[in-house]
């Protein structure tokens, strides 16, 4: 299928099109560019965000995989106004950019996973972040504990970030059509975080042992790393599930086994 821009859509690189003029304003205003922001949008694909996105700043940058989209993008705009990055975004370098980046995209959802980490990794720099993602990963991004959606991925992310759901967007406003429901989401880093774990490669292997198997109690899936007694020490119940358990729960735990400072 070729989009109305002559393009073919590379399912490879996740390109689903957005065509929903009401829903690009809407993420216009949820955005809210100031002109001198320090914003830097992924993957801009034929522009449907980049063009509004430019209107109202004084320079973009993007970053974009598909050499055909790069090509088109350099024909459309001067590079003063739009700084182009061609490559990978899950290998990009956000520091070089600068502090108090805001990030801004309709993400390819094959990588969405990886992608959200990287933007954890660099959190320290981003102001904020407003992307479209599949509604199922928004809604296990901003699920609480005790809800089915609550993971591993919730508790990642809800480490290091404030997150609010915004707006639905259904399959039709793009172009070609997922196969599945999308929402856009607002990521504010909490810089530093809250419930700041003091090895923060202890908290995540002890947030991934966690919910390795979701029906497991922590007894179980946590065995070898921590005991029941050091949980009960902790006031967490080692009959729970992971699911039950809150971030600051699995920063005590960590901190229990962490190396003392
Ligand atoms: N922003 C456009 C829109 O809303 O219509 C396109 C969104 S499309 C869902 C995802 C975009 O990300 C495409 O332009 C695609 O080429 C680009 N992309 C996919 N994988 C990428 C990667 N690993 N690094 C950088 N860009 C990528």
């Amino acid at each position: 299928m070729r989009s109305a821009a002559g393009h073919i859509p590379r399912k490879r690189f996740g390109q689903n099109f957005l065509i929903d003029d009401g829903i690009i304003a809407s993420i216009i205003s949820a955005v809210m560019p100031r002109r001198s922001d320090n914003l830097v949008e992924i993957g801009p694909g034929l522009g449907a965000l980049t063009n509004p996105l430019l209107a109202r700043l004084d320079r973009l940058q993007v970053v974009e995989i598909d050499r055909d989209l790069i090509a088109r993008l350099h024909g459309l705009h001067p590079p003063e106004r739009l700084v182009i990055h061609e490559g990978d975004v899950l290998e990009f370098d956000f520091a070089m950019l600068g502090d108090d980046l805001r990030v801004v995209g309709n993400l390819p959802y094959n990588i969405s996973t990886p992608l959200l980490f990287r933007f954890a990794a660099f959190a320290g720099h981003i102001r904020d972040i407003h992307v479209m993602l599949q509604r199922e990963v928004v809604e296990r991004m901003v699920a609480a504990p005790g809800d089915s959606e609550f993971s591993r991925l919730s508790v990642m992310l809800q480490y290091r970030f404030d997150m609010e759901m915004l707006i639905n967007v259904l399959a039709e406003s793009f172009d070609p059509a997922p196969k599945v429901e999308s929402a856009v989401v607002r990521l504010i880093p909490l810089n530093p975080p809250p419930h700041q774990a003091r090895d923060e490669t202890l908290f995540a292997e002890v947030v991934s042992r966690a919910f390795s198997q979701r029906r497991k109690t922590l007894r179980n899936t946590l065995k070898g790393l921590v005991s029941a007694e050091q949980l009960a020490a902790l006031d967490i119940n080692a009959g729970a599930r992971a699911q039950e358990l809150s971030v600051a729960d699995f920063v005590r735990i960590a901190d229990a086994l962490a190396a003392p400072a």
